[in-house]
This record gives C-alpha cells, structure tokens and sequence, in this order.
C-alpha cells in the first residue's frame, strides 16, 4: 500500500496545504471557462491496480455533484472512515475553518491558532481519497450555521443575546432614533473581534468545494474536469439588487427609488411586509411589477418573533404563504435577516434570501459561508453576500462605498453572486442617496466591462433550479450540456 502525498505528486501549480497566507483568499484553482465548448479528454475510469479492467461507475459526493454539475463517472471516490464522536472546530489547510466530526481532532472552542489541522491525515489511495470527517456534513454544518451552537456558549446566548433582543423589540417603537442607534452600536460593538466567519465576506463553502473537487480530480488522476459554468452565457458573476421596504415612508419612497434604479439600468426586488407596518394597496404591487421589478414578501409584521416559537411560527407561515400566494409573490425575507433553517419546509416559497455570508452586522450573528445559491430542502437560498446600506451608514457610521467595493473583489475572485439589500425607508438622507448612486454608478460601469449578470432575485431562481438539471454529455470528443435552459449554459473546466 502506498500513501501518496497529494500536495507533492498533484499539486505542481499550487502549492497548497503547504502554503501560509492568501490561500483562503484566492482558493486552489481558477476554473478556466471554455466558451467555445471545445474537446475535453474522455471520461477517465482511472484504476491503481495493473488489471486492465475498467472500474464501474462509482458514488461520487453528491456535493460536488450538486455545485459544479460535473459528471461524476469523472472524479475519484471521497471516503470517510472514521469520524470523531462529538462536532467541534478543525482546520482544513491553514485557513479553511471547519466544524463538524473528525476523527483527527475537534476543538469544541475556536482558538484559531490551536485548531488540530485536518489537511495531515489526508491520504489519496489508489482511485479513493481518504478524509477524516465527511466533506458533506461539514459544508452543511458551515451553511446551516451550525457551528454556532459551540461558536456562542449557550448560557450567554440565551440570557444575553435573547434577553436583549426581547428587550429591544419590546420597547423598541417608543424610543427615538438616536436611543435606538446608540444600543445597536452597543449590541454590535464586538463585530471586528469575531473570529469566524471571516470578514467581510466568507467563502468558506466554495474554498472547500475546490479542494475536495481537486481531492477526487488527484485520485482520478485528471488534471482537468469539465463542469457546468455557474451563471448564463458565461457570465463571470451574477447581482442582484434587493429592497426591504420598512416602514410608510419607505412605501411611499418607492416609486422615487425606481427612478434612480432605472437610471443605472437597474433592476430591484421589492420585499414588503404585509401586515401592520403599512398599507399595500393594489395600485403599489401593479407600480412595482408594471416597471419590471419584482414583487416579494418580507416577514409577516416584522416584530422579531417569527421563529420564536413553532406553534405561532406555524400560524405566522400559513399567513405568510397566503400572502404569497394573493400576491403572487415567488421570494421571501424574514426581518431582521432572522432565519431557522430547520423549519423552511413550510413555506411555500421558491426562495429565500434571510442568510448571510458574514452576518457580523446583523441582529442574528453567524454566516452561512458561501458567495453561492444552495438548497434548503426545495427551497432555494440567494445569500446576502454584502453590507446593508443601514449598517455601512449607522453602525460603521461610513457613508462610502469602500466596503462593498472590498466585498465585490472578494466575491469577484469566486465567480460568486453579488447581492445587495438597500432600505427605501433612508432614502430621505442626502448621504444615504448619495452613498447609493455611487453604488450604482459603480455597478453600471463593472457590468458594462465584465459582463456580470445582473438580475431579478426570480431570475436566478430560475437559473439555479434549471441548472440544477442539466446534465453534462460526451458526444464526438466534445461536452455538450442537456437540460431545461441549456442554451444559455457553458461548458467550463477545472484545471489543476
Ligand atoms: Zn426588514
């Protein structure tokens, strides 16, 4: 039995594990995209033994499968013997966070420079690749944030975090604006000290995906892969521009709003609260799609309680659905970005937008890592992967674009969505309006250049559930994609 070392013997371009900073920032490989659609090399059933005999097709890791689109008879299998019994912290490479089971250490706290690194006890077998822990359960664990519950010790998330937010909504509308920014700014203090996810954007997920897809290309023996390119006509990113309508003032701020967006040629989601908040006449919903924007529901009345508990949660969604369907409605956004995944099973929307990437500046802290669309169950989730306007002008107190700009170049070096959320309701500011039309003037001119595509939240709903479907072919020496919506796909290669 031989143990190959994975870095020295696949790895000649990048240097990997090995390798002490900026990995995290520019992930392993750059996948090339072939537009032409030109040959990539047979499907290889690559075997270690000297038989001869093609090994049959075998289980590749439904992950991988799932992001790229890639055809599976292609990589080399992912195993994972042995797991830890209890989840905690590990490293994978010096700066991939990780939590889950592994059988080569856990931390159940995150002292970054003290995690055990799971990268050591990667083997590469023959046609396998060995992992301690399972390479699914810990992008489901950092997606599903459920590496809060060791993030946060429970007894000061319950008496403080809770206890303050119950507080804070409680009293909430009756205290001025400068009270309520003030304990915001107190309640958000810790944001630069928190380790993990990383600021300002976390693309944890995606880093991951690279490194087990190159894994599984190592134990193929491939150097190069094809996949299916991540947004239509081979754009290099997708973005999207988001609304939450907040108060009476912001309803009545709308329309202004869509003069400005369709000045830079933007297109915008509105998500607006059905209940308590406001009024939403007929004649708002008809001004907002008759201008091609599109139409969502956000919360039910926006107290903070959604998923306080099941019984009125389960009340509270059969409301919410029955909203989406009056109106029509395909996307949804709890308030304040709060969010259970466990319970998306009852909503009868397509998609969700109330994660975060980095959710250091929202009220419910954690990230779910990732610059990509995933499911949840059937619902899919379009991550915020950039500051909202109200947290960049009254926590940072900033009233630049120098943050989302940062966040864009992260999310630019991962082909990743671009999404924006920015309030109607703050629009009465100069600085606000100001600091938006230079977001916009900003994005016009990347879109112009790069081709990014921009669309409407239900766009890429769309995109990603088609996508979802399609499947790479070999036909004469080249890779054709089949699927709903195929024409507008690409054949890309990831090239180690
Ligand atoms: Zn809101």
């Amino acid at each position: 039995m031989i143990v190959l070392d994975i870095v020295s013997v696949c790895d000649s371009r990048v240097s990997g594990f090995g390798e002490s900073s900026g990995l995290q920032r520019r992930g392993l490989f750059r996948p090339k995209l072939d537009a032409t659609q030109s040959a990539g090399r047979g499907p290889v059933l690559h075997s270690d033994c000297s038989c001869g005999k093609v090994k049959p097709r075998h289980p590749v890791l439904q992950t991988l499968l799932d992001h790229y689109r890639v055809p599976g008879a292609q990589l080399g299998r992912i195993q994972f013997p042995k797991l830890s019994d209890q989840p905690g912290f590990f490293r994978f490479g010096p700066s991939s966070i990780c939590y889950g089971q592994c059988a080569s250490g856990v931390s159940k706290k995150l002292r970054i420079s003290e995690l055990p690194d799971a990268s050591a006890s990667v083997r590469v077998q023959g046609t396998e690749v060995f992992l301690p822990f399972d390479p699914a359960q810990v992008i489901d664990n950092l997606r599903h944030e459920q590496y809060m519950t060791d993030l946060v010790p429970g007894a000061e998330r319950i008496a403080t975090r809770e206890g303050i937010r119950k507080a804070y909504y409680f009293v909430r509308a009756l205290l001025p604006v400068w009270i309520r920014r003030y304990l915001q700014r107190v309640y958000f203090r810790d944001w630069q000290t928190r380790p993990f996810p990383a600021w300002p954007v976390d693309y944890t997920v995606d880093i991951l995906h690279e490194e087990f897809l190159r894994l599984s290309m190592c134990a193929a023996g491939i150097q190069r892969v094809p996949f299916i390119w991540f947004w239509p006509d081979g754009a290099p990113n997708c973005l999207i521009m988001t609304h939450d309508v907040e108060t009476r003032a912001g309803r009545d701020l709308s329309s202004q709003l869509m003069n400005i967006d369709e000045a830079y040629g933007v297109r915008a989601s509105f998500q607006v609260i059905p209940e308590n908040r406001y009024e939403v006449p007929e004649e708002y919903v008809n001004e907002i799609r008759s201008r091609g924007f599109e139409f969502n529901i956000h919360d039910l009345n926006h107290d903070g309680n959604l998923y306080q508990k099941r019984e009125e949660f389960l009340r509270r969604a059969k409301k919410i659905n029955e909203y989406g369907d009056r109106y029509k409605a395909r996307g949804f956004r709890a308030g304040a970005m709060y969010r259970k995944l466990d319970w998306y099973d009852v909503y009868e929307f397509s998609y969700d937008m109330s994660l975060a990437s980095v959710a250091h500046l929202e009220p419910k802290r954690g990230g779910c890592c990732t610059v990509f669309p995933f499911f949840v169950g059937k619902i899919l989730e379009l991550p915020l992967t950039t500051s909202q306007d109200y947290s960049i002008l009254h926590i940072l107190g900033d009233s630049s674009i120098e943050l989302w700009k940062e966040q864009l170049d992260l999310i630019r070096q991962k082909n990743g969505l671009m999404s924006f959320i920015v309030h109607p309701d703050y629009l009465k500011s100069r600085r606000a309006r100001k600091m938006y039309e230079m977001l916009l003037n900003f994005l016009r001119e990347m879109i112009n250049i790069e081709k990014v595509w921009m669309a409407l939240p239900g766009e890429v709903d769309r995109w990603w559930r088609d996508r979802s479907q399609m499947e790479l072919f070999q036909n004469g020496g080249r890779w054709r994609i089949e699927g709903p919506g195929a024409k507008r796909a690409r054949v890309a290669f990831a090239t180690i």
